[in-house]
């Protein structure tokens, strides 16, 4: 913070794990809310020569960033693998997003123009001005300890506010290391500062009155009360929520590729991507059928495992541990929940053990079929590798599973006919939708952001979506008299 590391003066400490192992491999300070009130002076203290600095040499850190970002990728994504348990493909994928982020972000001189208006009326312009504000706070979850923070930090920056950020007390150790190249590229001390901790150091970034935003990534409950605080000292807000994801498998779809990809978006990352899909919808007796057939068997060869250990290390697709041991017990207490409602489970990964592993956090990949809509098992984020399998007689009785849903981050369908996608494009309450595509993550340069209890926001993240969260609009009437 302001520009130089400084030793925690916390005297509580969270045991970070390696998901795989069960060691203990890194202690996050918990850091006091008068540590967070710190960085958050710091960061008021450099906004005044941050926002009067021009936006080409405000780009000049982040275009060093990149550079050290690419050239340091291995050591990044190997320190993400350990604390977080994904596989080596799946970090070296997201720190690219998060460098794309940075790199749209470069884009600033051209992405915080207004507009202006000559004569909106006699001899009067009318002009929009794209302002930074002040101080942003972002919160940030375990799941993608370097891509998250970069979908709001290098907008925050190149539209000239300082920034202070929060990682996850799960996984400090991605930041802490992505933190040192941030130092190396040459911001002024207090644009960017890094606090670690769990929901002292959030409140207190939130209870700031020089905090002018709050970004957010997390649980939905979380993103309640984060929304619910913000709006009552009137910060601007963005909270990004859980997810159940709908893949719709239509009669017409390209069946071989379609399981694949359904693979791919249900068990990457254990299941523990906001993107993730965790439940199918076939539409149609032969659909249902074929699906659960031949997506339950591909399920059974996904293989699991330590993705640092050498046999996986280039797999596309393993799956990891999942975070904590605590993660576990709650997936395995959900499974036996469905299993009591009258799921049927189709393929069972409790009780998986990886040879050499016996104490990492491993769950296989499991299926459920006779699910119904509503059951327990699919209105819950399970963010583990669980999916479940759900039957309708038409799309629109597949739109309307959807809809009813209270998450809408992302929702696909699967179809070559260009009607049916139509109509799920416009009707599907989601916000990120694929077509063929089974994890829409949309590229930096497109708006990412759900809706329903996914979002609570009114505007979305990265690129343009970026920019409005944080700058104001200052709209100016002017006219000159003439002359006399
Ligand atoms: P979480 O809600 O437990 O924690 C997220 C952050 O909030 C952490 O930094 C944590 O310290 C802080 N926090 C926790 N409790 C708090 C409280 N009471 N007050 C203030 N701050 C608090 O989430 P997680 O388990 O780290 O992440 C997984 C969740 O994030 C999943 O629900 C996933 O869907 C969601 N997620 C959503 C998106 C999206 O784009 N919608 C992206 C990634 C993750």
């Amino acid at each position: 913070m302001g520009g130089r590391w400084a030793d925690a003066d916390a005297t509580d400490y969270l045991a970070v794990h390696n998901p795989s192992t069960g060691e203990v491999i890194a202690e996050t300070p918990l850091s006091t809310p008068t540590e967070a009130d710190r960085a958050v002076a710091a960061a008021a203290g450099a906004f005044p020569a941050w926002s009067a600095t021009p936006v080409a040499k405000r780009c000049e850190p982040l275009y060093r960033l990149v550079s050290l970002l690419r050239d340091n990728a291995e050591s990044i994504n190997r320190t993400l693998v350990e604390e977080m348990g994904k596989s080596l493909p799946d970090a070296r994928a997201e720190l690219k997003r998060a460098i794309e982020n940075c790199q749209v972000a470069c884009g600033m001189p051209i992405l915080q123009q207004g507009d202006k208006l000559a004569g909106v009326s006699e001899g009067i312009d009318g002009e929009v001005l794209r302002v930074p504000l002040g101080v942003f706070a972002m919160i940030a979850p375990f799941n993608f300890p370097a891509m998250v923070p970069f979908w709001f930090l290098p907008y925050a920056i190149a539209t000239g506010n300082t920034f202070v950020l929060k990682p996850s007390e799960r996984v400090p150790c991605t930041m802490a290391l992505i933190a040192e190249f941030i130092d190396r590229a040459g911001l002024p001390a207090g644009v960017f500062n890094l606090v670690n901790g769990d929901k002292a150091v959030a409140n207190a970034l939130m209870d700031s009155p020089a905090v002018s935003g709050v970004s957010m990534v997390g649980s939905t409950a979380v993103c309640r009360l984060v929304a619910e605080k913000c709006a009552r000292t009137n910060k601007r807000f963005q909270a990004m929520g859980s997810a159940k994801n709908h893949l719709v498998v239509m009669p017409d779809a390209k069946i071989d590729h379609v399981v694949r990809n359904m693979i791919t978006s249900c068990f990457g990352c254990a299941g523990q991507r906001c993107m993730a899909a965790s439940a199918i919808v076939c539409v149609g007796e032969r659909t249902h059928r074929q699906v659960v057939e031949r997506f339950v068997a591909a399920a059974r060869e996904v293989p699991v495992g330590d993705p640092l250990d050498a046999a996986h290390a280039d797999r596309d697709v393993l799956i990891g541990p999942v975070i904590s041991a605590a993660a576990r017990e709650r997936i395995h207490a959900l499974i036996a929940e469905g299993l009591a409602e009258g799921a049927t489970l189709a393929l069972d990964g409790r009780g998986l053990v990886v040879p050499g592993r016996e104490k990492g956090y491993f769950i296989g990949p499991t299926v459920f079929v006779d699910v119904q809509a509503g059951m327990k098992v699919h209105r819950t984020e399970i963010f583990g590798p669980v999916v479940v399998i759900l039957k309708a007689g038409s799309l629109d009785e597949a739109i309307g599973i959807i809809n009813d849903h209270q998450y809408g981050n992302g929702a696909s369908i699967y179809t070559q006919n260009g009607h049916y996608a139509r109509r799920f494009k416009l009707e599907v309450e989601a916000g990120m939708i694929g077509v063929n595509v089974g994890i829409p993550a949309p590229a930096a340069y497109l708006p990412f952001g759900g809706m329903k209890s996914s979002l609570f926001a009114d505007i979305k993240t990265q690129a343009g979506s970026a920019v409005r969260f944080f700058t104001d609009e200052r709209i100016v009437t002017e006219r000159y008299w003439p002359e006399e």
